[in-house]
């Protein structure tokens, strides 16, 4: 079928004005922030449905034609999950934003794909309760984050898994639905399912097995009690040593460890200039850990109460910041005076702050946190071996809570950081290069469990170190998406 067909059909399907094949409209769906690692791509055309019904008859005719098919939620994702590596279509479903339910009795709401996390936030805080919010701009999509499972460093005691339900479109033209809502008669689609987790399958997977139209998520209160506070260490074993012993016994909401650059850049504390002289290191602690401990006042008090015995066993290099929100509001206690609030710093969405240091680029995974000196190191060297000076080679760690929702033991999410200026000469090659030797000597190296998320540069090289499960996962795609439609170069 010819181009000029395609485009004919896709706009009977949802309206003219929401399907193109127009270049100028289609190339800002032809690369992201990762271009210099995803080789920019122009789709073939771009599709806005607004209903289900909409994306079934996509779909369908996508299948039927064998044309790859790349759902965007918001499209904020970087390292070119949205771009279209085969061509194809861009399944756009910014319009798809309603939040069809928010039920208190349950705690769920149950959301549509472009539905936004600052949108979900203000709903919910409508009505005194919170979704999980990860460290991403507020613009990026709830659902899209929940389905990837992301990272929530702003409580990551919740977890990573909030999805309970979805509905799914498979390519072979069956809808399922996972979890309770499931079973037609079910009370609703508050609850995961008897059998296996077929919710679980779909996560953590970039469009690469059908597209998900709806999802239901869950939903948290608000602490009666909230404390923050930070401190200060020279070596980034010590910090690792007090912070072992804060994820057991206080099992804090959330805990970092980072390091005096990421510190400054993220909470947009210095001038791009002053970040870079020697005596903006030296004023720093290597590592700050700040705590942020949260809950019913009586759990508040104890969980301060075991921090002060862990204080004295392993006390801090420097003057404790001994609450982050002041510290950080007034100069004179050791902050910025740019008047940052902890939910500015935490909630992510200070973005601006890594961009005047010009490009981010970070690996991310989970391991133990013990292991987390030997990575740093590891970052150093492999950046110092590839011309960059160590001390702009930074780690971030956001530990997890032992026993929370999906983490056990010492599991921690981490990055290993770079801010560079992107136009500087050869800069894409030296970080190229910086990228691809990390990535091996990290999983040589056997520190870590396994990557944050299936990023096209970890992908290939961890599917073949994963054997049979690598070879199951790949059948399991063939069943699912037999012409290979479903953003294809993507994840297997
Ligand atoms: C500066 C920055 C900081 C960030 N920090 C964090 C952080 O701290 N924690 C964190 O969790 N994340 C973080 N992120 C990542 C961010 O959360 C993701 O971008 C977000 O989860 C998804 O982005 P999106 O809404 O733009 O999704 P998109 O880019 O639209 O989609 C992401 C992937 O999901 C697929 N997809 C989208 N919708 C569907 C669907 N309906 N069905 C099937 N597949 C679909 C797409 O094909 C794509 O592969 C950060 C991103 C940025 C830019």
């Amino acid at each position: 079928m010819t181009e000029e067909r395609i485009i004919t059909i896709l706009q009977q399907i949802v309206g003219e004005d929401r399907a193109t094949a127009d270049d100028a409209e289609m190339i800002a769906y032809s690369r992201d922030q990762h271009y210099m690692f995803n080789k920019p791509m122009i789709p073939n055309y771009v599709v806005k449905p607004i209903n289900k019904g909409q994306i079934k008859q996509i779909l369908s005719l996508a299948n039927r034609h064998r044309i790859p098919i790349v759902p965007l939620a918001q499209g904020v994702n970087i390292r070119g999950l949205c771009i279209p590596t085969e061509g194809g279509i861009i399944l756009d479903m910014r319009n798809m934003n309603q939040i069809k339910e928010i039920n208190l009795e349950m705690m769920t709401a149950t959301i549509e794909p472009g539905v936004s996390v600052g949108q979900l936030v203000a709903a919910c805080r409508k009505l005194g309760v919170r979704p999980a919010i990860p460290g991403s701009p507020a613009t990026v999509s709830a659902f899209a984050n929940y389905m990837l499972r992301g990272v929530y460093h702003s409580n990551p005691l919740d977890g990573i898994d909030h999805v309970l339900c979805m509905e799914i479109m498979l390519p072979t033209g069956e809808t399922i639905k996972t979890g309770s809502s499931a079973i037609t008669t079910s009370y609703g689609p508050y609850c995961r399912w008897f059998g296996p987790d077929l919710t679980g399958l779909f996560q953590g997977v970039p469009g690469a097995f059908g597209i998900i139209v709806e999802m239901t998520v869950k939903l948290y209160d608000f602490p009666e009690e909230s404390r923050f506070l930070g401190y200060g260490f020279d070596t980034w074993e010590k910090a690792t040593e007090f912070a072992m012993e804060v994820q057991r016994r206080v099992i804090p909401n959330l805990m970092w460890l980072i390091d005096w650059l990421a510190l400054t850049v993220v909470s947009g504390m210095f001038k791009r200039k002053d970040i870079m002289e020697k005596s903006t290191k030296a004023s720093m602690p290597h590592c700050t850990v700040p705590v942020l401990i949260e809950g019913e006042k009586d759990l508040v008090d104890f969980k301060l109460n075991r921090l002060k015995q862990i204080l004295e066993k392993v006390p801090p290099d420097r003057q404790p910041l001994t609450d982050i929100d002041t510290a950080i509001q007034q100069p004179e206690s050791g902050g910025t005076g740019q008047g940052m609030s902890s939910e500015e710093f935490l909630g992510g969405r200070n973005v601006a702050g890594m961009l005047k240091m010009g490009y981010y680029f970070a690996l991310a995974f989970f391991h133990p946190l013990k292991t987390g000196p030997e990575l740093f190191k590891i970052f150093k060297d492999v950046g110092e071996d590839n011309g960059f000076d160590r001390d702009i080679v930074s780690f971030v760690s956001t530990p997890t809570a032992t026993g929370a929702n999906n983490w056990s033991g010492q599991c921690t999410y981490s990055e290993g950081e770079l801010f560079v200026d992107q136009t500087e000469p050869g800069m894409m090659d030296k970080l190229r290069k910086f990228s691809t030797q990390s990535i091996q000597k990290i999983l040589d190296a056997k520190l870590i469990y396994s990557w944050f998320r299936p990023y096209a540069q970890v992908l290939e090289i961890t599917l073949d170190r994963a054997g049979a499960t690598g070879l199951f996962l790949r059948k399991l795609k063939n069943l699912i998406d037999p012409n290979n439609i479903m953003n294809p170069g993507k994840f297997l």
